[in-house]
């Protein structure tokens, strides 16, 4: 079965066919690395890795990037309040601090790695190129030293956010990167800076600096050189950021800029995005420090659908830990089962295919997880019916349907942590049997007592149809 994915632009699920055969290649708008990323941001890259992950599963190659924005009015604000003369090489130290930041996390939640990551300020000379591109073919003007895009030129600018263009003041514009859809303006392509300002190059435009949208249209032009196949973003970036990109980049090249738009809802707070000018974020290393895991905030982000809004809760995050330890607590006892029993005879092909399948549905990760879920429970009572054991075939097979699973889901990797979940203490174990015992024996005072002791050692009794086993709590 073909990938199918909602295209923003046409509102429409659309079946996928890569440009190139065989290849996916994709942009991702990353962080502006002016402060340490929140669990909102993450959101959006957990969604482009699960996008990634799926292509790779269904066995495509993928080119992506990741870009960095490394120089606009908030990253130079940081810097200027490091050191007031800060210049160019000063903006650079103090964006590598969260730039490094950013790679930490980006490993903390296993996001994986992709094939570029590039920097704004290293793109200078293809952002003048579209400039250049866009002058010449006059859809670019300049105003006190500044050079804006001029939309009323471009006669299908507004087709990715459907924007009612009878809200547009026309002849006026922004030098500002963000505005909103009740006020539609030329924007800027290259700001003039003053002459003392150290944040700055200087170009056949004057002394100055590039707008945020042409950063993006410029390092996807470098990179990729032509068409690409899918372009992601949180839905914030719709308007004006990527309806910018696409307007520069289609009048300066004259040809198709993306395939598919891809954008993942926003994780809120009390029902409000989260997002550093509300106050109502987190960063990952908040969440660390006190004490939560990472593979809890990775299954967190990635358990709901892309394009469903999700509320970030606390106990939302125990539900996480809870449903991925089920998860690797399972996969911990298969790989530890003894050799011995009889063939299963489980439906392990069926679910393996049932996975793709519902990925393949717009990323339905939800139903993915079902699927995954149905295999853990079966896989736990075929072990509890041989008491864990396996043949050495079945073995094989299992684990390598739970390495199927994990190229998309990226948490056995964490397992060395929870390996004690899996592990019940042998003289626990003999204390389940004379619990047991004295159930059989109808001696119901003992029993509580042994379940007490149990309980206080910290695993709780799990009663299956084949019996009981004990599970940490
Ligand atoms: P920024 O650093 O603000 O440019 O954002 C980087 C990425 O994070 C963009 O793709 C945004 O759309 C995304 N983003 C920001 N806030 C949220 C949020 N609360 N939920 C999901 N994605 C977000
Ligand atoms: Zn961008």
């Amino acid at each position: 079965m073909p990938f199918h994915f909602y295209n923003t632009q046409t509102r429409q699920y659309e079946e996928f066919k890569p440009l190139q055969e065989g290849l996916v290649r994709i942009y991702s708008c990353g962080p502006t690395v002016y402060d340490y990323a929140h669990i909102g941001n993450f959101r959006s890259y957990v969604f482009t890795d699960l996008l990634r992950r799926c292509l790779k599963l269904a066995g495509y190659q993928v080119e992506q990037a990741l870009n960095l924005t490394d120089v606009d009015d908030k990253t130079i604000r940081g810097a200027l309040a490091r050191q007031a003369d800060a210049g160019l090489k000063e903006l650079r130290a103090h964006t590598d601090i969260f730039t490094n930041a950013f790679f930490e996390d980006l490993q903390a939640l296993n996001i994986e790695t992709f094939e570029h990551y590039p920097r704004a300020t290293e793109h200078i000379p293809a952002m003048l190129e579209i400039i250049d591109r866009l002058t010449e073919k006059g859809y670019a003007y300049e105003q006190d030293g500044s050079i804006y895009f001029s939309i009323a030129k471009d006669k299908s600018y507004g087709k990715l956010s459907h924007i009612d263009l009878s809200n547009v003041k026309s002849g006026t514009r922004y030098r500002t990167d963000e505005y909103d859809k009740e006020d539609i303006r030329d924007f800027v392509l290259w700001k003039a800076e003053p002459p003392q300002s150290k944040m700055a190059w200087d170009t056949s435009y004057g002394h100055g600096r590039p707008g945020w949208h042409i950063e993006c249209s410029a390092m996807i032009r470098k990179i990729f050189n032509g068409p690409i196949d899918i372009h992601t973003g949180g839905v914030d970036l719709i308007f004006p950021h990527h309806e910018n990109e696409i307007a520069q980049s289609e009048c300066a090249y004259e040809e198709k800029f993306v395939a598919i738009w891809m954008h993942c809802e926003h994780l809120l707070v009390d029902g409000r995005k989260m997002s550093k000018s509300e106050g109502n974020f987190f960063t990952l290393r908040d969440l660390l420090k006190q004490g939560h895991h990472p593979a809890a905030i990775r299954y967190f982000l990635l358990a709901s659908h892309y394009r469903q809004k999700l509320n970030f809760t606390f106990e939302g995050l125990e539900q996480a830990l809870h449903s991925l330890k089920r998860i690797i607590t399972a996969w911990l006892r298969v790989k530890s089962c003894a050799i011995g029993g009889s063939d299963i005879q489980l439906p392990l092909r069926r679910w393996r295919e049932d996975f793709l399948t519902q990925l393949q549905d717009d990323l339905n990760m939800p139903r993915a997880l079902a699927v995954v879920f149905d295999a853990v429970k079966e896989i736990n009572s075929a072990l509890d019916r041989q008491q864990d054991k396996l043949t050495d075939s079945d073995k094989k097979e299992v684990l390598s349907l739970f390495d199927y699973f994990d190229r998309v889901l990226g948490i056995l990797r964490y397992s060395g942590d929870f390996a004690a979940i899996a592990e019940v203490p042998p003289h626990l174990s003999d204390l389940l049997a004379a619990r047991n015992a004295a159930r059989a024996a109808k001696n119901w005072v003992e029993a509580d007592r042994l379940r007490d002791k149990i309980t206080a050692a910290g695993y709780k009794i799990v009663d299956t149809k084949e019996g009981t086993r004990l599970e940490k709590i």
